[in-house]
């Protein structure tokens, strides 16, 4: 039988593409090479509230070991490899949807979700068959693309191909549409797979199930909860290894904090895993004649933290569409497939792009970054063992707090005028007209000086103007400037 659309992989993306494009009655066939999907992905996701809010089914969903987290920690470590602080936050009240004002993320197992996804596309009308690995496509004589070759040699005949194979995407270099990502465009994320008891977990853990680890001895690492079990990792980009990363989950593993957790949710290790996500500052080529690339396949993972199930999801909901209107064109070519890259762009997985070269800037330099951890951590807990400490008089504390935080404000400032900064005024609206060459020049000559002047007279304790210096510059300086950026913010909204 010919189909009008094959999808490679039956992950979300495929699952989503598959029931997205037999609900609008093309015939559909979804390959996967698992025996059951969901057997070869990584074991535990967190589903974030957007997942709820976009796609209507997922609100049905109801799996045996999900947990809703409503809390979620970050722990920072030193470098002594010393937990220093934990900080807990929960969802905004200022959330702009219920589910994210209800919690965080759900997290669930692969092994549950994908098979109840595939189902769905089943339900929808589509084929799905498990155990069949494309090593191919097949094009005809004048070098059109016409279908897929499986590795026992299956030919299976569409029109129109949806690569969801993962990070390692057979159709997106079968097609030609990429070459392989780079060291530098990949993270590699390692964890043990622990198995525990729901009820140890309840008592232990509770709803606070999701734990960042920002450390000075280790990449970026993670303890995150499902119902019966939990998962510790670590990840980084490919190219940032100095040691085995094998090194540095022990490290991580030796930290008390992670070990008490481990022993007060009765973690049983189950499984070493290993696992590639791409960690984009922009999405490359998505598309060409017949063939489009949707979720890892097209590096759509958020380039902050690697959530890519809901824009895995989401492409396949748009690729399905863009591929149903294209079929009822009759134009399977790139142009009119051009259509799909103009929606993602304009869609929510756009948007996570739209920092752009910026985001690697922070996420390479501050957030994967043990080196910023190293400054980061002492300077969060002299903050907070500033303000809370009873060690000495409150006065004194006070009076000692500048000194203890100053010396980390150098670091600080570098980060913000390098690395937040401009990914701060990346995200923004951009203004409609670029900046005058004239004006750039002026300010850039006088503000150091009046900026300099300020800050030396503000800054000095000694200077008997002090009690007049500083009032005004928070009065006409810091306090205009906030309430300036709230109007703005409010205007946005
Ligand atoms: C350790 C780790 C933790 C993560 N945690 C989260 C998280 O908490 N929340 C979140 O949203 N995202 C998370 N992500 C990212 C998320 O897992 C992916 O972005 C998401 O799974 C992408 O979905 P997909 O459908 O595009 O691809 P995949 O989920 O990779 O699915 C691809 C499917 O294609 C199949 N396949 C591959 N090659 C072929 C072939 N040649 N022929 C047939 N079938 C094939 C595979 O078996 C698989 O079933 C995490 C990633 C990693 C590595």
């Amino acid at each position: 039988m010919k189909y009008d659309v094959i999808v490679v992989g039956g992950g979300p993306g495929g699952s989503v593409a598959g029931m997205t494009a037999a609900s609008r009655g093309l015939r559909t066939l979804v390959l996967e090479r698992a025996a059951r999907p969901g057997d070869k992905n990584v074991s535990g996701t967190g589903l974030s509230p957007k997942c709820f809010r976009d796609f209507e089914f997922m609100r049905r969903m109801e799996l045996p070991h999900m947990r809703k987290a409503d809390m979620a920690s970050v722990h920072l470590v030193d470098k002594n490899n010393k937990e220093k602080v934990a900080v807990t936050f929960s969802p905004s009240d200022d959330a702009g949807y219920a589910e994210a004002r209800e919690f965080l993320t759900v997290n669930v197992y692969r092994s549950e979700l994908d098979p109840w996804l595939s189902g769905l596309a089943v339900q929808a009308g589509a084929d799905l068959l498990c155990g069949a690995k494309v090593t191919d496509l097949t094009r005809s004589r004048n070098g059109k693309i016409t279908g897929v070759v499986t590795d026992d040699g299956r030919r299976f005949s569409g029109d129109i191909i949806i690569g969801a194979d993962g990070v390692i995407s057979t159709v997106a270099r079968a097609s030609g549409i990429r070459e392989k990502w780079a060291p530098s465009e990949v993270a590699q994320i390692i964890n043990i797979d622990y198995g525990s008891d729901a009820g140890t977990i309840d008592a232990s853990i509770g709803s606070n199930a999701l734990h960042y680890w920002y450390a000075a001895t280790f990449p970026v690492g993670y303890s995150f909860f499902s119902a019966e079990g939990f998962h510790v990792g670590l990840g980084c980009y490919l190219d940032w290894w100095k040691k085995n990363p094998q090194y540095y989950l022990r490290r991580m593993l030796e930290v008390d904090g992670v070990q008490r957790q481990i022993k007060l949710a009765g973690g049983r290790p189950r499984e070493f895993q290993n696992h590639l996500v791409t960690f984009l500052t922009r999405p490359k080529k998505t598309y060409t004649d017949s063939v489009m690339l949707i979720g890892d396949a097209a590096g759509f993972a958020c380039p902050y933290e690697a959530e890519g199930v809901y824009y895995a999801m989401m492409s396949g909901r748009i690729a399905a569409t863009v591929a149903s209107d294209a079929i009822s064109r009759g134009d399977l070519s790139e142009g009119s497939l051009s259509e799909y890259e103009k929606t993602w762009w304009a869609s929510p997985i756009g948007e996570e792009f739209i920092g752009g070269d910026s985001i690697e800037g922070f996420v390479r330099r501050i957030g994967f970054n043990p080196d910023a951890a190293a400054w980061i951590t002492p300077l969060f807990n002299e903050v907070l063992f500033g303000l809370c400490n009873v060690a000495d008089s409150h006065t004194n504390n006070a009076r000692k707090l500048p000194g203890r935080i100053l010396k980390y404000l150098p670091e600080l400032a570098d980060a913000l005028k390098d690395d937040m900064g401009p990914l701060a005024i990346a995200i923004d609206n951009p203004p409609k007209k670029g900046p005058s060459k004239a004006v750039s020049y002026v300010l850039r000559k006088t503000m150091p000086f009046l900026l300099r002047l300020l800050a030396k007279v503000s800054a000095s304790s000694t200077n008997r103007y002090n009690s007049v210096t500083t009032p005004l510059v928070m009065e006409h300086f810091l306090k205009p400037y906030v309430q300036e950026k709230l109007k703005k913010e409010a205007q946005k909204r």
